[in-house]
């Protein structure tokens, strides 16, 4: 109302920079600039920016066939179809290009299969304070952020949200009516809070005791970013259903709804669909980016650059001990909890050469993509080390 209006819409807040370019690590503006990405592009490019891999792949293929119906399969749909579902828990694959879009398609499956399962009663869905899930309506209504859902009413109903990693909470909020539990084993905006291990475990033992789905949003934690391709394996835990995104095309729009056999038994042609799912330029691009991630001891050097990058958030923190009040996280998916506002210092940081990722709770959030050196984890310190220094 009182804000200037742009030709883009102002529902970011955006740094008056215009980046051009992106090699690796790194990422360039219009004046030439260089910026050290630890945010990329909100935990996305997990092989960092130009992997000739993957350019290479999404260019043959829009020479090929950028696009056809899905009334007919195409070859880079079957290839990475079958590839996800012999890598992880998943007997069943649905593809769209957005993480709201794979959270949404889990909601929807959770509810259909309780209906078709004899159970049309069973519609509600526990969730989690914290939790984000993605800005369509099921998933601001599934969220726990009040500023997301604000002028937004009436929302979807039939969630029930409940404290994180808190079992006696869940198991008091199942009823009769509920029919799943929604929730990121590493929580992404809500602050980088990370799922306790007994906690996740007790999930699953609840559900399977009620007859509920278990469903992971790994869109932020998944895909890699945690040190493991799905973050549930390290927990020891199998869900019935994962939302992936982020990380699953290197920032191409690609986006899975990954489920066992005993939810994809209860879909059929007509339930569910979207033009853009399994489009081939996106497949051809999630092959590429499997085959990378794939190669041996990748997901080895993800956890051994995050257990790194950790302790040298650790040891400033130390440093800094008014200004830092805690460093969390798991893999390459670090937030530092700061006793100042984070988005201020995400500004200087960013002036600095720096760029991370501020979320809720004044956390800094660490993303960089997967393919990091410890020079590039030296280097982001380094310019942390400095401004807090300087600034503060
Ligand atoms: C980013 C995110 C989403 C939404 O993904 P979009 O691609 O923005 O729709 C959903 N869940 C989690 C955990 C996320 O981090």
């Amino acid at each position: 109302m009182n804000q200037p209006i742009t030709p883009y819409m102002p529902v970011y807040r955006r740094a008056p920079i215009t980046m051009v370019r992106g090699q690796g690590m790194y990422l360039y503006d219009d004046t030439g600039k260089c910026y050290l990405d630890c945010a990329a592009g909100i935990a996305t490019n997990a092989l960092g920016h130009g992997h000739p891999h993957v350019v290479s792949a999404l260019k043959n293929q829009a020479d090929l066939l950028w696009h056809c119906s899905n009334n007919t399969l195409n070859n880079q749909l079957t290839k990475f179809a079958e590839r996800l579902v012999s890598e992880t828990f998943a007997d069943s694959v649905f593809f769209g290009s957005s993480g709201s879009e794979a959270v949404e398609a889990c909601i929807k499956f959770i509810r259909r299969y309780q209906f078709i399962s004899g159970h049309p009663q069973r519609n509600r869905i526990i969730t989690f304070e914290g939790g984000f899930h993605g800005r369509s309506m099921a998933c601001i209504s599934a969220g726990g952020n009040d500023i997301a859902r604000m002028g937004y009413a009436p929302l979807l109903g039939g969630f029930d949200r409940v404290a994180f990693n808190d079992l006696a909470a869940v198991k008091a909020a199942i009823t009769d009516a509920t029919a799943g539990i929604l929730i990121e084993p590493v929580q992404g905006e809500g602050g980088i809070n990370v799922a306790e291990k007994t906690f996740l475990q007790g999930l699953r033992a609840l559900c399977d005791e009620h007859g509920l789905l278990l469903c992971f949003d790994e869109v932020q934690c998944g895909y890699g970013r945690c040190g493991s391709l799905l973050t549930h394996e390290l927990y020891e835990v199998t869900p019935d259903l994962v939302a992936v995104a982020k990380g699953i095309g290197n920032g191409f729009p690609l986006s899975a709804c990954l489920a066992n056999a005993r939810v994809a038994s209860t879909l059929s042609a007509g339930c569910h669909g979207s033009t853009y799912g399994s489009n081939p330029l996106a497949m051809a691009v999630g092959n590429a980016v499997l085959d990378v991630m794939l190669e041996k001891s990748f997901f080895e050097h993800v956890s051994v650059m995050g257990a790194a990058l950790k302790n040298e958030l650790e040891a400033v923190a130390r440093d800094f001990p008014a200004l830092i009040k805690d460093v969390r996280g798991l893999g390459l998916m670090i937030g530092v909890a700061m006793a100042i506002p984070a988005r201020e210092l995400s500004d200087a940081l960013r002036e600095n050469g720096l760029l991370v990722a501020p979320c809720y709770g004044d956390v800094l959030r660490f993303v960089p993509p997967l393919i990091t050196q410890r020079e590039q984890i030296d280097e982001a310190v380094e310019i942390l080390r400095k401004v807090l220094a300087k600034q503060y």
